[in-house]
């Protein structure tokens, strides 16, 4: 069957017809016979095996029985109604019930014929019960298509409830195979089938759906994952490739006296091995003809923000204008402080725009950005707004991108009439599987390295009732002169419980802690812009010993002095927060702390979080746990999981898989950017169907 018949709507098959076809369509979202044949089973149970009555196990799992029903009777129960039939071999008999869909079931029975059941036992006041079992008159059974193991498809209620149980869906199955005559048009080229030892389609497809042994089926189930994940990679290579061929950038071809003066006598301190490999990464990638559309990824604290800067400098050495916008204004400017000290020192002019600029600065920043006076930019999505036009921007670098969608950075590259360079800056590390699969059409710098001499903050988990250690280990620390966070969960912007949490800590707080020895700063969500940035910059200042807030200062705050990170009620944070706070400290020469209270309350993945951050610093290996506990969908947002939402490869289990898909796929295009030889004919065949039915590009800008 080649693809084109493979189009064909589902209600052209054999046994399916109108009703059917919309239930599958509905329930399942098949349409076509490629669907159909794409419905992969969840799970494959044992069918060789028939069990007599009297065998039965009272924790018996799934099992297969011949038999016949000998009686039927409806009983009555608290609400409505159930069925129950008796069925019988020559060693016993048991029950069989079903408590949905009985109308059906009545009128296709047949009393007195040899069935096969299959299903799960119960075991009730002396007899064993099924229900809901799956049945099939042994003269089909014995006619039907036999595999070792049985394919169990994803179904639904509904779908269950109508009768499309898993046999019925097995027979629609059978009948396509039997329509294709099992023969399946290939979808990979000789070359990587030989050279990856691959099954073929034909044979995956048939194993996959039937199998005949379990060697046949992994190596189905090897094959097609592959092919799942090899199409997508080759279609973020390729956007990636058309994107630099077609997207003509601003060649930076030089490196000026900006980045030359501030390297050689202002930088502060020694570049990490890292953070070297990173700008040469970006310096060439900046010097190319084609648009820069790149992720640097890094750790907390792994020095992200030099980086950042360094970038800016070989725009301005260009003629160009920069800009750098960060998701909160305490953010922006933070960044706008740490950088002016440098752009002064190299007459360089820089600006900063939020939402609470006043008008006067506005027009004067408006003004200097369309002459072209002012050189760096920094803000929030402020910065976004129409009225802000540059005169020359060359490069946009966002800073903590998981907080921007994809609409915002395509507004960035409507600021000049040639694309800007854009430099994306993550916040949390992504997982490298993750990262392939949603960034794989972005290239990648990876900080991976922190600067020397830090200490790793020491991380202990407390209990709320030993609240009372904690305070004396805080004011053990103040006296030595640190600084404190307190950081309460604030989940939703308008939870009054959550504020009413945060201020009854708070008050406890400067009960326990009161002036004139102790000074208490606190910022939250509700406070004016000019409130908080006055708690904050007392803070700053050392005027304030104790920092109480809520999350607003997740992102990016850096007072070197704090040494202890308390955060309240953890076990409602999440895996990324946990991380992002507790690189508020640690930040200074002295040893830092995080301390994680929590209630004794604590679900499985509470416990785990916990357990991951007392156990490591390293931002990489705690993505991955983040992953496994939530899922690619939840930590990418909805946005962008319609690219994960894979038929049958898995991206966390997978990962091995996933990286020998990239392996290839780039292998293949660096030979054969076109895939025009005639041995890569069936890759662009397939690929081109692929984007013609399934479009996976709408997800990225
Ligand atoms: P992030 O990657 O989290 O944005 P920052 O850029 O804020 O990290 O850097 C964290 C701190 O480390 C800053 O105080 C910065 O000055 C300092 N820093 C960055 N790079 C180095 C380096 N190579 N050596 C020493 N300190 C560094
Ligand atoms: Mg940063």
């Amino acid at each position: 069957m080649n693809t084109n018949h493979l189009q064909t709507p589902i209600d052209y098959l054999k046994g399916v017809g109108p009703n059917r076809a919309d239930l599958l369509r509905k329930e399942l979202g098949i349409h076509t016979y490629q669907d159909l044949i794409n419905l992969f089973p969840n799970r494959y149970i044992d069918r060789t095996r028939y069990y007599k009555v009297n065998q039965l196990q009272r924790n018996s799992t799934e099992v297969q029985v011949i038999g016949t029903i000998t009686n039927l009777k409806e009983v009555a129960q608290k609400r409505g109604k159930r069925l129950v039939a008796t069925f019988q071999d020559d060693t016993g008999q048991i029950e069989l019930v079903w408590f949905r869909g009985q109308k059906w079931i009545r009128e296709s029975i047949k009393l007195n014929k040899q069935y096969v059941i299959f299903g799960k036992t119960n075991w009730y006041n002396g007899t064993f019960s099924m229900p809901h079992p799956e049945m099939e008159l042994l003269e089909d059974h014995e006619k039907s298509l036999r595999s070792a193991m049985q394919a169990v498809y994803p179904s639904t209620e509904k779908l269950s409830n109508k009768g499309i149980t898993n046999r019925v869906v097995h027979k629609i199955m059978q009948q396509l195979f039997i329509e294709a005559k099992s023969n399946f048009s290939e979808t990979i080229s000789v070359q990587l089938l030989s050279e990856l030892k691959l099954i073929s389609k034909s044979e995956a497809l048939f194993n996959i759906h039937f199998p005949k042994n379990q060697v046949l089926l992994a190596q189905a189930q090897y094959r097609l994952k592959f092919e799942e994940l090899f199409y997508i990679q080759l279609q973020l290579i390729i956007k990636n490739l058309i994107h630099k061929s077609k997207i003509k950038g601003f060649p930076f071809t030089k490196v000026g006296d900006n980045f030359n003066t501030f390297f050689k006598e202002y930088l502060p301190f020694d570049l990490t091995n890292a953070q070297k490999r990173v700008i040469k990464e970006i310096r060439q990638d900046l010097g190319s003809n084609a648009q820069m559309n790149r992720l640097l990824q890094g750790d907390v604290g792994s020095g992200k923000t030099i980086v950042a800067l360094m970038s800016m400098f070989i725009a301005l050495d260009n003629g160009f204008q920069a800009c750098l916008m960060a998701p909160t204004a305490i953010l922006s400017a933070q960044h706008y402080h740490g950088l002016q000290e440098y752009c002064n020192q190299l007459n360089i002019s820089i600006k900063i725009l939020v939402s609470s600029t006043n008008t006067s600065e506005r027009r004067k920043i408006h003004e200097s950005l369309e002459n072209g006076s002012l050189d760096i930019l920094i803000g929030t999505h402020a910065l976004l707004e129409d009225k802000v036009k540059f005169k020359n921007l060359g490069l946009a670098i966002i800073d903590e991108q998981h907080k921007f969608g994809v609409a915002q950075r395509s507004k960035l590259w409507k600021k000049n009439t040639t694309p800007p360079h854009i430099l994306i800056m993550t916040a949390t590390p992504i997982p490298r599987t993750l990262a392939m699969s949603v960034y794989g059409d972005l290239d990648m710098s990876i900080i991976d390295e922190l600067p020397p001499g830090r200490k790793p903050v020491k991380t202990v988990h407390r209990f709320d009732s030993n609240r009372l250690k904690v305070f004396r280990f805080i004011k053990d620390e103040i006296q030595k002169g640190r600084q404190i966070y307190i950081v309460y969960p604030l989940i939703q912007e308008s939870s009054t419980l959550d504020y009413k949490d945060l201020m009854d800590g708070y008050e406890s707080i400067v009960r326990d802690f009161s002036q004139p020895e102790y000074q208490v700063s606190i910022v939250h969500g509700k406070m004016k812009p000019e409130a908080k940035d006055y708690e904050m910059q007392r803070f700053v200042e050392g005027k304030t010993q104790i920092m109480v807030a809520t999350t607003v200062i997740e992102v990016g705050v850096n007072v070197p002095n704090a040494s202890v990170m308390i955060i309240e009620s953890a076990e409602r944070f999440g895996l990324s927060q946990l991380h992002q706070l507790r690189g508020r400290v640690g930040r200074g020469a002295d040893q830092s702390y995080c301390i994680l209270m929590t209630s004794h309350k604590l679900s499985n993945d509470s416990k785990v979080r916990l357990e991951t951050m007392t156990r490591t610093n390293d931002g990489f290996e705690i993505a991955e746990v983040d992953l496994k506990l939530r899922g690619p969908g939840d930590i990418m947002g909805t946005q962008q999981s319609g690219v994960l939402n894979l038929k049958i490869a898995d991206i966390i289990k997978d990962r091995d898989i996933l990286q020998h898909a990239r392996f290839y796929a780039q292998r293949i295009l660096k030979q054969d950017p076109n895939l025009s030889s005639s041995e890569n004919k069936v890759l662009l065949d397939t690929y081109k169907q692929l984007s013609k039915y399934k479009n996976i590009w709408n997800y990225i800008g």
